[in-house]
C-alpha cells in the first residue's frame, strides 16, 4: 500500500502553509525546466503538490504566487506563476458556461448507467490492463490521491484512445479519487484531452514521451495507438454574463456557511456583518454518484472540521456540521442566533455550488435571507478567461496589479 499524499492531521491551512514555506524553493528555475518529469509516487520533487490545499483554499492562489516571488525574480517565477493561474482560467471558463459542468453531469450518468458492468471499464479502474505505467497510476491514484500533471495528461490520453472508453468515466474515476477533485480543473482538462475543449486538437501520449519524463521507469512501447480520433460533441456553450457584485452585509447578523469549496474564511470574514455562528458543510461526497474515496472523504471533512472549529474558537462564537440535506439545522441555528442573513463565499460551478443551489430554494422558502461573496481573486481574474488560455495569460501582469491594488 502506497502512503497517501497527505492525511487527515494535513487538513489544516497551517499544515498548508508549513508546506508551502517547505516547496517555495521548487518554484523558480528548477520549475520551469522540470516541472514536467514526473518522478513517480512518494518521490515528487519538482512540483509543488500544493494542490490538496489550493484546492480547499486553504492556501490561496495569491498568496502562493507571493512566496513563489518573495524567493525567485519574476522572470524565474513566471511559468509557476502562469500555472497557478490555470486553475483560476478554468474556473472563470466553466463559470460562464454553466452548461458545459450540466451536460458533463449528464453524459457521466448516462455512462455509468451503461458500463456498470462493462469489462474494459471495470479492468480499466481496477488497474489491470495490459498497460503497466497505465496501471501502476491507477494504483498511485487510489492509494495516493495524486497524480503528476504529467501522468494525468497520459492517463486520460490512454483511457480515452487507447482503451477507448468515455471520457466523462474517467473525468468521474478522478473525481472520486484526486485529492485535488476540482470540477473546473478536472472535466476541461478532460476535455482538453479528448480534442472537445479545443477543436480538433486531441493529446496524444506517446511511449517515448511516457520514457523520457518518467526518467525511463515506463516504457509502454507497443501498448499505445499512435493514432487518436475526433470525439462527436458538437455542443457549443456561449459565455454568460458573470454576476459579480458582493451585496454589503455591514451591520447585519450573519450565520456563516462554510464550504469545502472555500475554507479559506480567515481573510474573507470581515467583510460578513457581525458573523454570529458558522455552519461546515462537506459537499464531499457529491463529487460523483459513486462518492469519494476513503484518502479523499478523510482529507476534506477533517479539513472542514478544523476550520469551523478554529474559526469558532478565535471569533468565540458556536459552530455546527451540517450533513447534506439536513438544511432545516440552518434555520433552527439562525432563528437560535438571531441571525438575519446566510452568507457564504461564492462556490464556483461544480457539485458544492449544486448542493449549495438546494439550500438556497430552501432558505428562499424559509424565508431566510442567503448571499454569497465573491472574492477580489476571482472578481478580478474571471471576466478575463473568455477565450483560450493564451490570451488569459498575456492579462496575467495586469491582473497581479489590480489584485495588489484591491487587496
Ligand atoms: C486530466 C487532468 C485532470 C486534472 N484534474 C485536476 C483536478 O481535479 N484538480 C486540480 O486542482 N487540478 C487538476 N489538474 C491540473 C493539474 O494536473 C494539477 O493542478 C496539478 O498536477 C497539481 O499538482 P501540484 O500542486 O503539484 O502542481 P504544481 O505544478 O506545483 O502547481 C501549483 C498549483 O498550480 C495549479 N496548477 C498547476 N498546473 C495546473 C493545471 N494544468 N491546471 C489547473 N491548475 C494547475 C494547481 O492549483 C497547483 O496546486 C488536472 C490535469 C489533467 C491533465
Amino acid at each position: 500500500m502506497k502512503k497517501p499524499l497527505v492525511n487527515s492531521s494535513d487538513a489544516s491551512r497551517g499544515a498548508g502553509l508549513s508546506r508551502l514555506s517547505r516547496v517555495k524553493s521548487r518554484m523558480g528555475k528548477q520549475y520551469r525546466k522540470n516541472r514536467n518529469y514526473d518522478t513517480g509516487a512518494g518521490q515528487h520533487k519538482y512540483v509543488t503538490t500544493l494542490s490538496p490545499w489550493v484546492s480547499l483554499r486553504l492556501l490561496y492562489e495569491q498568496e502562493i504566487i507571493n512566496a513563489a516571488l518573495s524567493a525567485h525574480k519574476f522572470c524565474d517565477a513566471e511559468k509557476f506563476i502562469q500555472e497557478v493561474f490555470w486553475r483560476t482560467y478554468w474556473k472563470g471558463w466553466l463559470e460562464m458556461r454553466p452548461m458545459v459542468w450540466r451536460e458533463f453531469t449528464r453524459q457521466r450518468d448516462a455512462a455509468l448507467a451503461d458500463f456498470r458492468d462493462d469489462t474494459e471499464y471495470l479492468m480499466a479502474i481496477s488497474g489491470n490492463t495490459n498497460i503497466e505505467c497505465f496501471n501502476e497510476w491507477v494504483i498511485d491514484l487510489k492509494e495516493t490521491g495524486y497524480l503528476h500533471n504529467h501522468a494525468r495528461m497520459w492517463f486520460a490520453s490512454i483511457w480515452i484512445f487507447t482503451l477507448r472508453l468515455p471520457w466523462v468515466l474517467g473525468a468521474d474515476f478522478f473525481l472520486q479519487n484526486l485529492l485535488d477533485g476540482d470540477a473546473a480543473s478536472n472535466t476541461l482538462s478532460w476535455r482538453w484531452v479528448a480534442g472537445i475543449q479545443t477543436p480538433g486538437k486531441i493529446y496524444l501520449a506517446r511511449a517515448e514521451n511516457i520514457n523520457k519524463f518518467t526518467d525511463g521507469r515506463h516504457k509502454p512501447v507497443g501498448k499505445l495507438v499512435s493514432k487518436g480520433f475526433a470525439i462527436d460533441d458538437s455542443a457549443s456553450f456561449n459565455a454568460e454574463p458573470l454576476q459579480l457584485m458582493n451585496k454589503s452585509l455591514r451591520g447585519r447578523r450573519t450565520l456563516l456557511i462554510v464550504t469545502d469549496n472555500d475554507l479559506g474564511i480567515d481573510t474573507s470574514y470581515k467583510t460578513f456583518g457581525e458573523i454570529v455562528g458558522v455552519v461546515g458543510l462537506d459537499t464531499v461526497q457529491f463529487r460523483s454518484p459513486k462518492g469519494a474515496s476513503q484518502n479523499v472523504s478523510n482529507f476534506v471533512t477533517s479539513a472542514v472540521l478544523n476550520t469551523i472549529e478554529e474559526f469558532s474558537k478565535k471569533k468565540s462564537i458556536p459552530a455546527r456540521f451540517l450533513s447534506p440535506n439536513n438544511w432545516t439545522l440552518i434555520t433552527d441555528f439562525a432563528r437560535q442566533l438571531g441571525a438575519e442573513t446566510c452568507v457564504a463565499l461564492r462556490t464556483p460551478i461544480g457539485p458544492t455550488r449544486d448542493v449549495l443551489g438546494n439550500i438556497n430554494t430552501f432558505l428562499k422558502l424559509s424565508r431566510t435571507e442567503f448571499v454569497e461573496h465573491t472574492r477580489i481573486w476571482d472578481q478580478v481574474s474571471w471576466p478575463h478567461a473568455t477565450k483560450g488560455y493564451f490570451k488569459f495569460k498575456g492579462v496575467i501582469p495586469k491582473v497581479l496589479s489590480s489584485l495588489e491594488q484591491n487587496l
